[in-house]
């Protein structure tokens, strides 16, 4: 055992479940590319900050 090679991980895109390098040469890791990660970003972003208006609820006046 003498090879000290670094052993590249292969990760599925989380994005496109494209196979990519899980290595600090992959600058968008886990995601194989740039617009991955965007479009991960997006969504959740999306997802995330679509909270409604901040009109408060009317409440029902019910004691
Ligand atoms: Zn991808």
């Amino acid at each position: 055992m003498t090879q000290a090679a670094v052993k590249v991980r292969k990760v599925a895109c989380p994005s496109c479940g494209e196979t990519t390098e899980y290595s600090p040469t992959n600058a968008f890791r886990p995601f194989c590319s740039q617009r991955c990660k965007l479009v991960d970003l997006g969504d959740w972003a999306t997802e995330k900050f679509r909270i409604p208006d901040h009109t408060p609820p009317d409440l029902p006046e019910s004691e």
